[in-house]
């Protein structure tokens, strides 16, 4: 059987997913949560939803009636993710919450605890695990194939210039920050995976506000430089004033790297050996699969997809913003 999926929040992400359910082979999209009743027609219509699997908001809480449901997928603003995650962990469902987990640590172990004390699995839909070129390049940076990595430098931005003022991705009660919450927490979470390894201090900036009618609650750019056990240093820029979207590790005796490397794809990369020739792939599809089959064979989810993943870039989100408001290294905590 397949795992039944309600999708919470129908907008661009949403949409994304509709391939991935289209291709997947353990999960199917049973249900939706939506407050828009032009979204919920079309859904239901698309994907022949019955009228007991449609909810809104108000009724969201319902689901514990609905064993037609099994998970609840959130993709929401993320200033949305704590609450729903909690409300479908107490209606018995298992969740998939977008990236990023959280505002903060406590809120992320909030969700945890929850999920734990209702007895359902919380993953947190970092797609690119699932991801040929990024396998690869935890590989090479996991198994020393270059010698110690020593310089990993890592970033993602998108321009914004003609965002609507009113865009949830601009206030700080729906985004959580700027950049770093959207975007950076990709470029954490790559260092974090192809050293292995969890960063011990951070230094940050923020750089110039060049839009200041829209980056009024939230950093417009922000970098930083974080430290690792081994001896590496990862530096990031992550921006709404440009384009940016690489990852360059140099090693001791090569390097290896991805342009474009952290946005949808597809990718493309080389080493110091030549280039990657890895498959484009559904990520949408992989990840819905490897959860569905895991939750489905009643196994525990694997650690780089599970919520104390989301809580450990967490940290280093929270250390980063904390160096770029004190102007000080931050030491982060461990464990
Ligand atoms: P979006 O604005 O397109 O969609 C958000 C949905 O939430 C909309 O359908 C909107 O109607 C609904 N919503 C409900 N209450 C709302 C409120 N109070 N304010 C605003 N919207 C409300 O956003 P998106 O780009 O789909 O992002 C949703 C989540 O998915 C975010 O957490 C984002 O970080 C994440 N995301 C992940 C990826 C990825 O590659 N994994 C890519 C894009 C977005």
């Amino acid at each position: 059987r397949k795992l039944n999926v309600a999708l919470c929040g129908l907008g661009r992400y949403a949409n994304v997913l509709r391939s991935g359910f289209a291709e997947s082979r353990y999960c199917r999209l049973a249900g939706i949560v939506t407050g828009t009743p032009a979204k919920a027609a079309q859904w239901q219509q698309d994907y022949k939803l019955a009228d007991r699997n449609v909810y809104s908001y108000q009724t969201f809480d319902q689901l514990k009636n609905n064993p037609d449901i099994d998970l609840v997928y959130i993709t929401l603003p993320n200033g949305m993710h704590k609450e729903y995650t909690i409300r479908a962990a107490q209606a018995g469902k298992h969740v998939i919450v977008e990236k990023p987990m959280a505002f903060t640590v406590r809120d992320c172990q909030d969700m945890i605890d929850a999920c734990q004390k209702a007895g359902v699995q919380l993953a947190v839909g970092y797609r690119l695990h699932y991801e040929p070129h990024h396998s690869e390049l935890m590989r090479l940076g996991q198994q020393n194939i270059f010698g110690p990595v020593r310089l990993i430098d890592a970033s993602l931005g998108y321009q914004l210039a003609g965002t609507p003022p009113n865009d949830w991705h601009l206030k700080k009660s729906l985004a959580g920050g700027g950049p770093l919450m959207n975007l950076g927490v990709y470029c954490v979470q790559s260092g974090r995976y192809v050293l292995g390894e969890e960063p011990l201090s951070v230094t940050a900036q923020y750089g110039p506000v060049t839009m200041p009618s829209l980056f009024k609650e939230v950093e417009e750019n922000i970098t930083w430089q974080l430290t690792f056990p081994g001896g590496a240093v990862c530096t990031s820029a992550t921006t709404s004033n440009c384009n940016i979207d690489r990852f360059y590790a140099a090693a001791d005796n090569g390097f290896f790297e991805l342009n474009p490397a952290l946005s949808y794809g597809p990718f493309k990369g080389r080493s110091s050996q030549g280039p990657f020739n890895f498959p484009v792939v559904n990520q949408q599809a992989a990840l819905l699969d490897d959860i569905g089959r895991h939750i489905l064979e009643k196994k525990p989810l694997p650690s780089h997809i599970a919520g104390i993943e989301g809580l450990k870039d967490m940290r280093v989100i929270e250390g980063i913003y904390r160096a770029a408001d004190t102007g000080s290294k931050i030491i982060l905590p461990q464990g």
